[in-house]
């Protein structure tokens, strides 16, 4: 693994670790570029507060801490500064200001959440066998790739559908042929690997193998030690030769 641009830190509330390990292990491991991609803090217009975001009192730290980090490192490893967000229509265009001015390089998309914006909370790693949810989950992620405002779709079978696997796969291969169209990789989430969750699926690597796209690793690393734990490249790279994927290793950023 050379690359990985998916990479928090503790200032989302749910990692662990300094920035520092971040960048010591991705040195260790062997990575030559190393994106931060921390959850985007943002203050929605109904005065929610996320709580899975960089809150807003942090996120001058994070920008600096990067920044001085990639100066610091700039002979030993390639660093980004970048963000995960999610993909909200009404209120895109003033999150997108927001990350760029807090020296977004970046953004990978990461949909959490199904509502118009984060208020109306439906999580998309929650069991659901709603059919209408599952098109606004593709309808969301294919707008998303077609605003080509991110580098590539963390997880993009994060939704946890539990109806029939047809209709999984056509969801999923409506996705991929967008990205394809768009020349966007999709994420092959170690997270989900590492803690054995419903992603990443068999009938994602069916729908990335048909439609021919791209696809990346993404460490999700919450922890340093997850950067990078040699078995779930493993078991990645098992996936990509078993369905025959076409896989990335570096994006342009
Ligand atoms: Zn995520
Ligand atoms: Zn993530």
């Amino acid at each position: 693994m050379i690359a990985n641009y998916h990479t928090h830190t503790f200032r989302c509330g749910h990692a662990v670790g300094t920035d520092r390990e971040y960048v010591e292990n991705a040195i260790k491991s062997g990575i030559k570029i190393l994106g931060f991609s921390d959850h985007a803090p943002y203050t929605f217009e109904d005065g929610h507060i996320s709580c899975w975001r960089i809150p807003k009192e942090k996120e001058e730290d994070y920008v600096n801490s990067i920044t001085a980090l990639k100066e610091e490192y700039k002979n030993d490893i390639e660093i980004h500064l970048g963000y995960e967000m999610e993909y909200y229509p009404k209120e895109f265009n003033d999150m997108y200001n927001y990350v760029k001015n807090l020296k977004a390089e970046y953004l990978i998309l990461g949909q959490h959440n199904l509502g118009e914006t984060e208020k109306e909370f439906h999580p998309t790693p929650m069991p659901c066998d709603d059919i209408n949810k599952l098109n606004k989950y593709t309808e969301l992620i294919t707008e998303a790739i077609k605003t080509e405002k991110f580098l590539y779709v963390a997880h993009p079978d994060i939704f946890r559908f539990t109806g029939k696997k047809e209709i999984f796969y056509n969801a999923l291969l409506k996705i991929a042929n967008t990205a394809k169209e768009y020349n966007m990789p999709l994420e092959i989430n170690f997270l989900g690997i590492r803690d054995n969750r419903h992603y990443p699926s068999a009938t994602f690597f069916e729908a990335c193998r048909d439609s021919g796209c791209k696809v990346i690793f993404g460490a999700d690393a919450h922890d340093p030690k997850d950067l990078v734990r040699k078995e779930d490249i493993e078991k990645a790279e098992k996936i990509v030769k078993d369905y025959n994927l076409n896989l990335v290793e570096t994006l342009k950023i």
